[in-house]
């Protein structure tokens, strides 16, 4: 990191970052956007339109992040905008049920097959942590099954060794989460069936639920391997456990349903539970856990299990999510699956020409590229990549204009409003960064 110089500055957004770092822990409201990763001067972003983010000293930025999946549809979307402002006109929040959480609920069902119903959360740490809860109280078990590399919000019990490589037993990755609440926790190697199954004969009927990301994107991109999440079903429903298939990011950004429209729907199986956040909020705070009918009818008030939110379903939110998810049509996805494809082949070649070992991943319209030769499959496989050089990528990028997700171990987002002067503003940046990338040394 500290080879990298930037050749460039942005005095108001280092103003304000040494402001917030007074009065907020990191001066951030979440760490990754501290730009630890990568050093230098995190940007306050001011405007969004389209595929353009604008930061607080007036630079404009081709962004390849879209608030880390949610903004499919590019920022400040006219039916988005118009929706919420509808919305805010008649109020923010009533405490009561109403006609938006009836309509976002009906589309989620109507697109993802296995969601018989569904409950609105606030954020996809909720709609985890909920799920887990939900398990849990339908097959009274305690122990939970999860992989090294996935996450699932900042939920206690799933931050066990979500970062500290193979464990058998959960332990916590993070002080402030005890022994206690971790415990319960068994971390695999992710694409492992082998594992799972050996977990399961270690532990008969303790296990109440296996979860994970659909497809993860939260180690980079490391997409499940053929037949993968069907082995973790089959066992589950062997097993009497359940199947809980995160889709927070993966929701209605891959597919019209998710994931589980790209693999599941077509191989006959389903998840007895999914979780969904992101996209379906179209920027706001809206997330959702659902599936099963029998499953969810544990749900208080409906059943024992409790589980409430004093603005899950908020009026503004909903309407948000719902004109975003009604603009995500067919036509949308094939757009952002063919920019995706378009932006990833660019970069793959400009490293390429400079000779730098690197792994283009992808699952969907998500990618992301890992500094090694390798094709990655697991989160041990992901730690080894030279990530000294992604640093020297990112600045570079960041100099001519495109804003990349501040890690080497994220996800790169596109949306339906990347357009043919957005991509050629990739590509004119990509020939410098790739040589900063093959000139990087530790
Ligand atoms: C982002 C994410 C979460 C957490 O969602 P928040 O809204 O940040 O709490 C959970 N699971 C996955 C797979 C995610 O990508």
């Amino acid at each position: 990191m500290s080879h990298v110089s930037y050749p460039y500055e942005a005095p108001q957004s280092q103003s304000l970052f040494d402001r917030a770092s007074v009065v907020t822990p990191g001066g951030v409201n979440s760490p990754v956007r501290a730009f630890r990763a990568v050093g230098g001067t995190p940007r306050f972003m001011v405007s969004g339109t389209g595929p353009y983010l604008t930061d607080a000293d007036g630079r404009e930025y081709v962004d390849l992040v879209c608030s880390w999946g949610p903004m499919i549809l590019g920022h400040s979307n006219p039916a988005v905008i118009d929706a919420v402002q509808r919305a805010v006109a008649l109020g923010t929040s009533f405490g009561t049920p109403g006609q938006g959480e009836v309509e976002l609920a009906e589309e989620i069902v109507a697109r993802v097959a296995p969601v018989e119903q569904v409950r609105l959360v606030s954020s996809g740490t909720e709609a985890t942590m909920s799920a887990i809860r939900l398990a849990r109280g339908f097959t009274g078990r305690a122990k939970v099954v999860k992989f090294a590399g996935c996450y699932h919000g900042h939920v206690d019990a799933l931050l066990a060794a979500a970062g500290s490589g193979v464990a058998t037993f959960g332990l916590p990755d993070t002080p402030g989460v005890t022994g206690a609440q971790a415990g319960d926790t068994i971390v695999l190697p992710y694409n492992d069936l082998a594992a799972v199954e050996q977990a399961f004969a270690a532990h008969p009927g303790e296990i109440a639920c296996v979860i994970t990301e659909a497809s993860p994107g939260n180690m980079g991109v490391v997409p499940p391997l053929p037949g993968f999440n069907a082995g973790l079903a089959r066992l589950c429903r062997d097993n009497g456990a359940l199947f809980v298939s995160d889709e927070v990011m993966t929701g209605f950004r891959v597919s019209k349903a998710g994931w589980y429209g790209l693999e599941a729907a077509n191989e006959g199986w389903a998840p007895d539970l999914l979780t969904f956040g992101k996209v379906m909020g179209g920027g706001f705070p809206a997330a959702a856990f659902g599936g099963r009918a029998d499953v969810m009818a544990h749900l208080a008030p409906a059943g024992p299990v409790y589980q409430a939110g004093t603005l899950s379903g908020n009026p503004v939110a909903t309407a948000a999510g719902l004109a975003q998810l009604r603009g995500c049509t067919d036509e949308v996805y094939a757009t952002v699956d063919r920019v995706s494809a378009e932006i990833s082949g660019l970069v793959s070649e400009a490293l390429t020409k400079e000779g730098v070992a690197h792994r283009l991943q992808t699952a969907g319209n998500m990618f992301s590229v890992f500094f090694t030769e390798a094709a990655v499959t697991n989160y041990e496989e992901a730690r080894t990549q030279e990530a000294y050089r992604f640093t020297a990528f990112f600045h570079a990028m960041l100099a001519e204009g495109v804003y990349l997700p501040p890690s080497a171990f994220e996800s790169w987002f596109v949306s339906a409003s990347h357009d043919e002067r957005a991509i050629e503003r990739i590509a004119a940046a990509l020939p410098a960064a790739a040589r900063a990338a093959a000139a990087a040394t530790v």
